[in-house]
């Protein structure tokens, strides 16, 4: 595949977790738990690509569960430990997570809010707005992406979890694609 002018000189991608590298829970259900959180087809491979590009993974992700009291912080944490241990037996890393613990309207970090894009970019002195992309299914990925500046790659998710706000998601953002294998070939 040819290298897309769009996607030149990316040095940091995040990457929302669930719908892009886990299948998405049914809308009011959520995911807090290893034995619910089933990997799409591709994930650990296209992780593994974009390590060998030298590019930073991370992780952005709302976690409104935790405000709902489905499942706690420590919840979310020992699950990304769990991930990080199956994503490194496939020679596959992801630099970190951040994820926001809040509900609806109560903090600065709940996409499309900035927050999370910010402490990572205070972590990670060499990512910029500039030099990043968002790969995201639901608009408020890609609303964030946009509110900063930084280019965006929209997974179209099943038809049957997908969002509201997909086709408008899809218009905004810079490419769409079927999966994270197919953003990251974008990359390349
Ligand atoms: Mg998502
Ligand atoms: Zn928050």
């Amino acid at each position: 595949m040819p290298v897309n002018p769009h996607f030149q000189g990316i040095r940091c991608v995040f990457l929302d977790r669930d719908g892009v590298l886990n299948r998405k829970a049914p809308e009011g259900e959520y995911i807090g738990r290893w034995s619910e959180f089933h990997l799409l087809p591709g994930v650990e491979r296209a992780i593994a690509a974009l390590n060998r590009s030298g590019r930073r993974v991370v992780v952005v992700s709302n976690q409104r569960g935790i405000a709902l009291g489905h499942y706690t912080s420590g919840d979310v944490d020992a699950l990304h430990a769990r991930l990080r241990e199956h994503l490194a037996a496939h020679g596959a890393r992801i630099d970190a997570f951040y994820f926001c613990p809040h509900d609806l309207d109560e903090c600065d970090c709940r996409k499309p809010k900035p927050g999370l894009f910010l402490e990572a970019f205070r972590d990670f002195p060499e990512a910029s707005v500039e030099n990043s992309v968002v790969v995201g299914d639901s608009l408020s990925d890609i609303e964030a992406a946009r509110g900063l500046g930084m280019r965006s790659i929209f997974i179209e998710g099943d038809p049957e979890t997908r969002k509201g706000g997909a086709e408008q998601a899809a218009g905004l953002a810079d490419a769409v694609v079927a999966s994270l294998e197919e953003a990251v070939a974008l990359l390349d």
